[in-house]
């Protein structure tokens, strides 16, 4: 028996479906790159933007297809879905399963499939049958970079979000098993371990263990833990939410050597009035404010720390990169408010943003509003975000030039590699395969806005 995942989203996504391959081959299924091989097709689907959503329909109906021509095959879908696309899809799909259900997955297998569980439903089978999914080992998809689950859910609420209604409350797991999953990677070639969460600020977890003065492990206290944890790699997390982003986690991630220089934190406007219609519990000037503060007390800390001078291919280690979201055209965002978000965009000078078009997500608070910024002109403000970004992630990526750095070689092409380097840059430079999954030295020859192209140092 053959299965196939295709997967959608973020790293939470792509960790869950290292965790469906592990219970997969668990009961005998083999992986398969093609899916027209496969006996069981898994989608794993994201419902953060409806272009995802519309995605999986179009795919759902060319499975149909195959199964029109193979009648064996089973296709199963699972991940993020709305209670609305849920009731849409049973249609397309022999199962539609909850992730968190995953445990009893062999079981349900074995039914001939029509087997669908809706959000209400799963919390009846997570009492019955007390499966807590993210106790599944993960099969890592790449050996040398673990993605490490810290927690699940999120209590939130963002009004554009459709996180808590697809993915429930926040539940975090205990650190101990945490640190385990990270020890069992690094015993399996793991480089790079990412911690995941939809709020990583949230985490919390209760100490056994009686030398732990406080008994609450926060997540400062948690990448402490994980930064202690023997061997050489590099630590890093996603996503962290403004509204509680300590002084304590800023001065542990500039304290962690194993933390790299690299922060996503989301904006998502500039604007005061659009941020209370977002309910994210922060102004923009708190923002503004916040991401000095981390760059000031970062650039202070790794300077004490390396007061000799920085490792080899550690250059500008005390210049944190800081990234972000954010979303245009959200429902009611005036010009004037949009410029808010442009003034505020200049300000902070990102090194990279990820900006998307508001689309309304089913169930959530913002659908009831009126999605009243037109197609073109969300399209517009995408534009002009866009165009600035390229020009500061450019400066940016100049100050490598000429500089040796790090890079984790991830994947091999047309004779070039191509990895990530400290400050989560795209590095591309000529080498062999056998380097993938490895840590090398690269000197940096050309800048662009969206990575780097070097030269490999041979040692
Ligand atoms: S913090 Fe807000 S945007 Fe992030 S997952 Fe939770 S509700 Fe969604």
């Amino acid at each position: 028996m053959k299965y196939f995942i295709i997967t959608f989203g973020c790293q939470m996504n792509k960790s869950d479906s290292e965790r469906i391959a592990f219970l997969l081959e668990r009961i005998g299924y083999k992986k398969t790159p093609n899916e027209r091989e496969a006996d069981l097709i898994v989608i794993n689907m994201c419902s953060v933007r409806q272009s995802a959503v519309d995605r999986v329909y179009g795919l759902a109906k060319k499975f149909t297809q195959i199964k029109n021509q193979k009648s064996k095959v089973k296709t199963l879908l699972t991940g993020c879905i709305s209670k609305k696309d849920f009731l849409r899809f049973q249609k397309f799909f022999d199962y539609v399963l909850p992730i968190k259900t995953l445990k009893i997955w062999p079981e349900i297998l074995k039914k001939k499939g029509g087997y669908y569980l809706s959000n209400q439903r799963e919390k009846e089978f997570l009492e019955k049958f007390k499966c807590d999914y993210l106790k599944i080992k993960p099969k890592h998809e790449k050996n040398f970079s673990a993605f490490v689950p810290i927690s699940s859910g999120c209590d939130n609420f963002c009004s554009y979000c459709v996180v808590p209604y697809t993915r429930g409350s926040l539940i975090c797991r205990p650190h101990e098993e945490i640190l385990e999953e990270i020890r069992d990677a690094l015993k399996n070639g793991a480089k790079e371990i990412w911690l995941l969460g939809q709020n990583v600020n949230d985490y919390h977890s209760n100490s056994k263990l009686k030398s732990q003065k406080s008994k609450v492990i926060n997540f400062a206290k948690l990448l402490k833990m994980v930064n202690d944890v023997p061997g050489n790699f590099w630590l890093r997390f996603t996503s962290p939410h403004p509204k509680n982003f300590s002084e304590k986690l800023i001065e542990t991630m500039a304290k962690c050597e194993k933390f790299t220089p690299y922060l996503n934190l989301p904006l998502q406007s500039g604007d005061d009035e659009v941020l209370k219609r977002m309910r994210r519990n922060y102004t923009a000037k708190e923002y503004k404010n916040l991401v000095k503060k981390i760059r000031r007390v970062f650039k202070k800390i790794r300077k004490s720390i390396y007061k000799k001078g920085f490792p080899e291919g550690f250059a500008l280690e005390d210049t944190i990169s800081i990234s972000t979201d954010i979303i245009v055209g959200f429902c009611g965002e005036t010009k004037k408010q949009f410029q808010n978000t442009l003034k505020l965009f200049k300000e902070i000078k990102f090194d990279m943003a990820y900006i998307a078009q508001y689309s309304p997500r089913p169930g959530t608070l913002a659908e009831k509003f009126e999605d009243d910024v037109p197609k073109d002109e969300k399209e517009r403000r995408w534009k002009l975000l866009q165009k600035i970004l390229q020009k500061f992630a450019l400066s940016f990526n100049k100050k490598f030039l000429g500089k040796k750095i790090l890079v984790l070689a991830e994947e091999f092409k047309d004779g070039f590699l191509i990895g990530k380097s400290r400050h989560h840059k795209s590095v591309k430079f000529e080498g062999k395969e056998n380097l993938v999954g490895n840590f090398v030295l690269v000197k940096i020859e050309r800048a662009f806005p969206w990575g780097l192209k070097g030269k490999l140092i041979e040692k």
